[in-house]
């Protein structure tokens, strides 16, 4: 494997980092929900640079270039703490560009590129998150045949109290067609009928419940064929490998834990030495890990499992960090407001949002070691 960047690579790296010299203080990636004016205007400036359309074909106004840049743009934003990366330039323009019709094209995607508009996904029910094809939000067309109504509920939807649309999955089959039965649509999140309703979380931020009655979406805003969506968000998803779980933040949160742990002066600790040590070299595994599936991505090669076990080794590794500084910062760890005590509560929600650590090993078990069904 080849871990290097290239020149321009590195170039391109150097005016992410001056750029992100701008917001320093952003610190929008934890409970962005509080920070998102900030980093709504953080994202248009970098759409004036065009870095919301990075790989997209250059048809649509994009820059054509490869996984890397992306990878290094969202690893970077991680790291300075800043955002996390917005669904709308990922999976909605991507499925866009390659489902979506003219028509939409032409409509969504030079709004998506300029940053002016952003999408909540409204994936999972509150009996649909592992097992997602047994959804049961419904749409069905109205009897002229010019509309969807949607009813139903969606559950946990990141941001949905700031997003512009809703990226919505509905079954439109019967519900024993599972995968088979459901549909794609845009809904307009101010839409008569749409109810957001806020779910807080531990760290402070919030997900979201998503109420639809009697939702009306236009034939127009449906993407890809009727009971066609199931294949259109697996490759979504694999289009976003590569920057879902950055190493970036993980080695921030060793970096700013280690600061923590001296500025307490507990550094000098031989125990907590050493367990830094081993948090360490769990860093590095996460780092290599994330490159691992970096290059399947470069090379066009099936991602899935180094992604699932990118996925384990991230969010354990945040996790673990948390925890050995609860271990060993005593009170001051755990005062409300301090780095240690919220990164603990954030660190929580990691191992289940983009799907749970079980979910993942199942894929490790199966995919690559061959057992089981
Ligand atoms: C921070 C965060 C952000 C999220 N953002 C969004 C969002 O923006 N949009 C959205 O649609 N959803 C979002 N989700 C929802 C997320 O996708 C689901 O929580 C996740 O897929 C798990 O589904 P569930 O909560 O229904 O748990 P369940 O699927 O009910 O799982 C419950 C437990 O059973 C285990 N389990 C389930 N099935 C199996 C199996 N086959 N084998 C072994 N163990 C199993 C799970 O691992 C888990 O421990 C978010 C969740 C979190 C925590």
């Amino acid at each position: 494997m080849n871990t290097a960047f290239s020149k321009d690579e590195l170039a391109f790296q150097d005016e992410v980092r001056e750029f992100l010299g701008d917001y320093r203080e952003l610190d929008g990636f934890y409970c962005q929900g509080h920070k998102w004016p900030e980093v709504r205007a953080m994202f248009r400036a970098m759409a004036e640079k065009n870095w919301l359309a990075l790989s997209w074909p250059k048809a649509f106004g994009g820059m054509a270039l490869g996984p890397v840049y992306e990878f290094i743009l969202w690893n970077e934003v991680a790291y300075a703490r800043a955002a996390r990366n917005p669904l709308a330039a990922g999976i909605v323009a991507q499925t866009l560009i390659r489902y979506g019709s003219s028509a939409q094209q032409r409509d969504w995607l030079p709004r998506i590129r300029s940053g002016e508009i952003h999408f909540s996904l409204c994936y999972s029910e509150p009996e649909a998150g592992s097992d997602l094809a047994a959804l049961r939000l419904r749409a069905d067309k109205n009897a002229a045949g010019t509309h969807y109504v949607l009813n139903g509920q969606k559950c946990w939807q990141s941001y949905a109290q700031d997003m512009d649309y809703l990226w919505v999955l509905a079954r439109s089959g019967t519900q024993e067609s599972r995968g088979r039965g459901i549909s794609l649509f845009i809904c307009d999140k101010h839409a008569a009928g749409v109810t957001v309703s806020p779910l807080p979380t531990l760290d402070g931020d919030q997900l979201n419940e998503v109420f639809f009655d009697a939702v009306e979406v236009p034939l127009a805003q449906r993407v890809g064929e009727e009971n066609g969506a199931w294949p259109m968000i697996g490759e979504a998803l694999a289009d976003e490998r590569h920057i879902q779980f950055p190493p970036g933040r993980v080695r921030r949160d060793l970096e700013d834990m280690v600061a923590w742990l001296n500025a307490n002066g507990l550094g000098a600790d031989p125990v907590v030495r050493q367990r830094l040590a081993e948090l360490t070299v769990q860093v590095m595994e996460t780092e290599m890990l994330a490159l691992k599936v970096l290059e399947a991505m470069v090379k066009g090669v099936n991602a899935t499992v180094d992604a699932a076990m990118n996925k384990i080794s991230h969010t354990l590794a945040c996790q673990d960090i948390a925890r050995a500084v609860l271990d060993f910062g005593g009170p001051e760890a755990l005062v409300s407001g301090a780095r240690p005590e919220l990164l603990w509560r954030q660190t929580i929600t990691e191992t289940i949002g983009g799907g749970t650590s079980e979910i993942m090993r199942s894929v490790v078990s199966r995919q690559l070691l061959g057992l089981g069904g």
